[in-house]
């Protein structure tokens, strides 16, 4: 089977393309809120590097075959670049560019002191063995070597990526250094320098996130979450345990449903059967539910935690939930963004709702820094405070302005970067 995209008639505009057009557009709309000149939005609109590498991949049967790879530092105003790397066949430069600028709004919105960054190949990950996987990303590291590093930009987990890619990334640098460099990603497994409470942290910040939107009790409040997979199913879970019913989920292989008055999807067992069959179609204590329809559940919250693009033009107006949390980065179109704020719908923006997982990734740099490990309690407690701040922060400034949730988050975010790309100035 081939590893790379699969050969499809192109659409007229990419959905890498859609979702950089969509950035530029979030971009633009903050510039114009903070009267930036055209210079300074062209430089925030520019990567500052952006560099495209061929993957030489060996596969078990003998043959060669090449892959693209990319890794994009969007901004490095506010510190190193900061972002993960991505495997998946639909990745191309244009998402990738999106995905960087977005870390960059993210890190700046939550106060951490990094730029954004953002890499990927071009690869499906599933259909390749575990030494085929290892050769891959070893070689994806040694072609985009020169722009890494603990001070230069770091990479971390995203999708079709986990703790075992970011031990192999940390091997292969360290091995060119010629010492262990632990810093150089985050991520990791616990055994090298990883941070109790990373692994969860996307999820448990979409939680704090969604929990802070609702403002009242989640008691038996519902909920559908689309995408099961690193972000989505820990998301259900800490959601349930809050008192949240999660109504339905789905992922590539299907949706499930089970009404509230059924008591909701028990997310443990269907973690549980996620784990042995690879994926909820044909979970046993749920009824199947066409994919699309997952979107437009009567549901009180929906939680896209899959891929961009996901609310468009086109269902935005049959979407019925009153507030969405962006578990994922960059789910919902500008288009989808108007139909449902003028629907009286609210959208917890994606560099607000999942910057747990940067949040984190920041934490786990401070204590390999420190070579010291903090407990997961004490990890736990500096994201809600981070995650809870910037909420607060960007509520705020959206009533004080009459601006959406994702217009005040990028109006914060962009503003910093603004402000520290003006107080350094231009060399020469
Ligand atoms: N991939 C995650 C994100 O999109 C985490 C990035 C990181 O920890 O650097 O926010």
């Amino acid at each position: 089977m081939s590893i790379m995209v699969p050969s499809k008639t192109p659409a007229l505009i990419s959905p890498g393309r859609q979702a950089l057009d969509s950035a530029l557009h979030q971009l633009d709309q903050a510039a114009e809120h903070l009267g930036l000149d055209n210079g300074l939005r062209t430089v925030l609109a520019t990567p500052r590097r952006s560099l495209t590498v061929s993957v030489p991949v060996r596969r078990e049967d003998g043959r060669l075959d090449v892959v693209q790879g990319f890794r994009v530092q969007h901004n490095v105003s506010r510190g190193p670049a900061k972002g993960g790397i991505r495997f998946h066949p639909g990745t191309d430069i244009h998402e990738i560019t999106a995905l960087a600028m977005w870390m960059t709004w993210k890190c700046a919105l939550v106060g951490i002191p990094y730029g954004g960054a953002k890499g990927g190949v071009s690869v499906d990950p599933t259909v390749l063995t575990t030494r085929e996987l290892e050769r891959l990303t070893r070689r994806y590291v040694n072609e985009i070597l020169p722009l890494i590093g603990p001070e230069k930009d770091i990479p971390a987990p995203d999708v079709g990526t986990d703790e075992q890619t970011m031990a192999w990334i940390m091997d292969t640098y360290s091995v060119s250094a010629g010492y262990s460099v632990p810093g150089v990603v985050t991520g990791k497994p616990m055994t090298l320098g990883g941070s109790l409470g990373r692994s969860g942290a996307t999820s448990r910040g979409v939680q704090i996130a969604t929990l802070a939107a609702l403002g009242r009790s989640p008691e038996g409040m519902t909920v559908a979450v689309q995408g099961f997979g690193k972000v989505g199913a820990l998301t259900a879970q800490y959601l349930a345990d809050a008192g949240c019913k999660v109504v339905a989920v789905s992922d590539i292989t299907g949706a499930v449903y089970a009404s509230a008055s059924s008591g909701g999807l028990d997310i443990a067992a269907l973690r549980t059967w996620v784990s042995e069959t690879g994926g909820v179609s044909g979970y046993r204590h749920a009824d199947a539910l066409p994919l699309d329809d997952l979107l437009e559940l009567d549901v009180d919250v929906l939680i896209p935690a899959a891929l961009e693009g996901a609310i468009t033009g086109a269902n935005a107006p049959r979407v019925r939930a009153r507030l969405i949390v962006e578990g994922a980065n960059g789910p919902t179109t500008p288009e989808a963004d108007e139909i449902l704020t003028a629907n009286g719908a609210t959208v917890v923006p994606d560099i607000l709702a999942n910057a747990g997982g940067v949040i984190v990734s920041y934490l786990e740099c401070v204590q390999n820094m420190q070579a010291y490990s903090w407990s997961s309690g004490e990890v736990e407690l500096k994201l809600r405070d981070l995650v809870e701040s910037a909420f607060s922060e960007v509520k705020s400034m959206a009533a004080a302005r009459g601006l959406t949730l994702r217009q005040a988050a990028h109006v914060i975010g962009v503003g910093r970067v603004a402000e520290a790309h003006q107080m350094r100035g231009l060399y020469p």
